[in-house]
């Protein structure tokens, strides 16, 4: 990455956008890439997600073994679709216009074992990492019963290995709780804004957390460096791990299933709309990739950030990718979306986007915390300030995306709309700092 001097004023006077990014106005940016960008040999494809899926369907009964909340979905680390009328009237009632269609939520804070999002590439990522080094060592062959990974004997084996990461708190935590379940040495580089309940629940765990002063980049660089003078130690690698994104890709074809199970339609007359927190890309980059290859021009994704943080829209934007942080415009990347806190998008993530998002939006912290607690009066559900980036996605596509919806002919379909906000984490946040969150108003 360049340390030179970035032209900021060149880049405004291309990219207008930018002025409004650094005077804290609500950003809605359209990918204009969208319809003309042909991919070039992905590094990703379909059948590496449906290889992937398969690969957890292996893990199945040892997951059951390990983690005995899974039994109620044998095995599978799954959650909920539902729609959330309650928090759809509200919404209408605050902002005085109506939100055509149907309003659901996708429930990945109620992920078990990890409450995150991070549960779908972290937790896969690790498996993956376990089985080749059982595969590698003929401790196991593909047609046994995975519940084998539950043996001491086992344990013992990946005892000798390490796996390294770093990481805002979530990734962190899918990562920890996988990792020394199976018996690895498990150390997570946590950045500055890593909350104490998750680093003290790892420790707890038996996991070694170094605390880093610095944020989300440095501390995956120190992990990264840290792992490269060990042989025996796997740096799972958050801005460019393709296993982590298979592992959040087999999400699209799981949603897909829920959607048929809820006769929801999605075709033509019926266009559906997604709407994920972003931090570095990762998680929203595979669930985006493997819907867009399932459902095509049918859907339309948009990316929620931070209005502090919004490194994926300041990346692709401008198409530079990695080689632009959020503090070249001069924004803080200071935000209580402590999962969102990231500076400089995945170049791998972003590349891989620019056939497939329809857009980013920015959103204010003060949003995040109306939000979340408006979801919990209505719905009873608890997400985290983070998860509630998905929340602005609908409001946002209303009130800035009409030309978007012209160009697309959506108009006059969106009464057939199904829109999915993606709740990204909150199920493991203790009570005390969910009170704290409930009464917090900025
Ligand atoms: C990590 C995270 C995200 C975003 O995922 P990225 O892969 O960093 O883009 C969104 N919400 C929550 C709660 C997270 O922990």
């Amino acid at each position: 990455m360049a340390e030179q001097k970035m032209d900021v004023n060149a880049l405004v006077a291309r990219f207008p956008l930018i002025k409004k990014l650094q005077s804290g106005e609500y950003v809605f940016w359209v990918n204009d890439q969208l319809s003309t960008k042909k991919q070039t040999i992905p590094a990703v494809s379909m059948e590496m997600i449906r290889e992937a899926e398969q690969k957890l369907q292996r893990f199945s009964s040892y997951i059951k073994v390990a983690f005995p909340i899974t039994k109620f979905s044998d095995g599978l680390i799954e959650s909920d679709l539902k729609e959330i009328p309650h928090m759809k009237k509200l919404i209408e009632g605050r902002r005085g216009f109506a939100i055509p269609g149907t309003l659901m939520l996708k429930c990945d804070h109620a992920l078990p074992i990890a409450g995150s999002i991070k549960a779908r590439g972290g937790i896969y990522e690790v498996l993956s990492y376990a089985e080749n080094l059982a595969l590698a060592a003929g401790r196991i062959s593909k047609t046994e019963d995975y519940a084998k990974f539950a043996s001491d004997d086992m344990r013992a084996f990946f005892s000798d290995y390490k796996i390294a990461v770093g990481s805002t708190g979530n990734l962190g935590l899918s990562i920890g709780m996988i990792g020394a379940k199976l018996g690895f040495q498990v150390t997570v580089h946590m950045s500055v804004e890593a909350k104490k309940w998750k680093k003290d629940l790892l420790r707890a765990n038996g996991v070694t957390v170094v605390e880093h002063k610095t944020d989300y980049t440095e501390a995956v660089r120190q992990g990264r460096l840290a792992a490269q003078k060990d042989d025996t130690c796997h740096f799972i690698d958050d801005e460019n791990s393709i296993d982590l994104f298979l592992g959040y890709g087999v999400a699209g074809l799981r949603l897909e299933q829920q959607l048929k199970q809820a006769k929801v339609k999605v075709d033509a007359e019926h266009p559906l709309f997604v709407y994920l927190p972003c931090g570095v890309g990762g998680g929203p980059g595979g669930v985006a990739y493997s819907l867009k290859q399932i459902y095509g021009e049918h859907v339309h994704i948009f990316f929620g950030e931070p209005m502090q943080s919004p490194c994926m829209l300041l990346g692709m934007m401008t198409g530079l990718h990695d080689e632009i942080s959020v503090s070249d415009i001069g924004l803080t990347n200071k935000t209580e979306a402590d999962g969102l806190a990231v500076g400089r998008p995945s170049r791998f993530v972003g590349t891989l986007m620019e056939s497939v998002l329809s857009g980013c939006y920015t959103v204010d912290d003060s949003f995040l915390f109306r939000s979340l607690k408006g979801m919990y009066e209505t719905e009873n559900i608890f997400m985290e300030p983070s998860a509630h980036a998905g929340v602005y996605g609908p409001i946002e596509l209303m009130m800035q995306g009409v030309t978007y919806l012209q160009e697309h002919n959506l108009q006059d379909k969106l009464e057939n709309a199904t829109h999915i906000i993606w709740s990204t984490g909150g199920d493991l946040v203790p009570q005390e700092l969910r009170q704290q969150y409930l009464q917090t108003e900025i």
